[in-house]
């Protein structure tokens, strides 16, 4: 794959991002609305968070409703290849529910009255609320907040529920607790992978719906993601 323009960094001038100690307002070169942030590149160049991953969120569902695929890497893989899904960003927080909300229904699970699209909209919507950095600034990635998405989605939970209440609360830990174990700095692309592991095992031994998974998962990101742990990555290979 060649490496494509802008993939990381800043989209208007590829320049590294800066990461600023306290939050300013920042006008968003796209929209021009402005915003409260901490990020900009060397250059000043500052993108909202819906400037910088919509056209992506696009790509996703266009995919996640056509596939026939059984295996949540394949299809997570084949999104990311598109050169609007960026290295790092807030996608990644919708990839993952969307991702496994196709797999899932491949493979059979159940979900309920719906269509995938209506219950790939909801997921939309609620993973959009999810921002940029989140992992970092709030201590909690929005990978494994997507696969909490997901599981509140087939469990039917919501804030006053028993059982599917603390259900979707525990997924998003087990996938937190796999996330910090690898450590930082964040890598979207890891994390995904790694909450999808969590999902595929979760599934088959709650929901008895088996996903498939590639014999190997590597990652072929290696070459946008300035910041790769390398070696230290279960996803590495050289
Ligand atoms: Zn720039
Ligand atoms: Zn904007």
């Amino acid at each position: 794959m060649q490496r494509q323009d802008h993939k990381f960094d800043c989209l208007i001038c590829g320049s590294p991002l800066v990461y600023k100690d306290g939050e300013e307002q920042m006008k968003c070169v796209i929209c021009g609305n402005t915003f409260s942030s901490n990020c900009a590149c060397e250059q000043g160049h500052y993108i909202c968070d819906k400037c910088h991953s919509q056209p992506g969120m696009v790509v996703i569902t266009a995919e996640v409703l056509r596939t026939q695929s059984k295996d949540p890497f394949a299809i997570a893989m084949k999104i990311m290849d598109d050169p609007h899904i960026h290295m790092h960003g807030p996608e990644h927080h919708y990839l993952v529910p969307a991702v496994l909300l196709a797999a899932y229904y491949n493979a059979g699970g159940r979900i309920g009255e719906r269509t995938l699209a209506d219950v790939v909209e909801v997921a939309r919507l609620r993973a959009s609320q999810v921002p940029g950095g989140i992992c970092g600034f709030w201590g909690c990635c929005g990978a494994a907040v997507g696969a909490g998405i997901f599981t509140s989605l087939i469990s039917g939970a919501t804030p006053l529920a028993e059982e599917s209440w603390g259900e979707c609360n525990a997924v998003t830990a087990k996938c937190l607790e796999l996330i910090a174990k690898g450590g930082g700095p964040r890598c979207c692309k890891r994390d995904c992978f790694l909450a999808l592991a969590v999902m595929r095992k979760y599934l088959a031994e709650h929901y008895d719906v088996q996903l498939e998974k590639p014999e190997r998962i590597v990652c072929h990101y290696v070459q946008y993601n300035r910041d790769c742990q390398e070696k230290k990555c279960p996803f590495y290979q050289v």
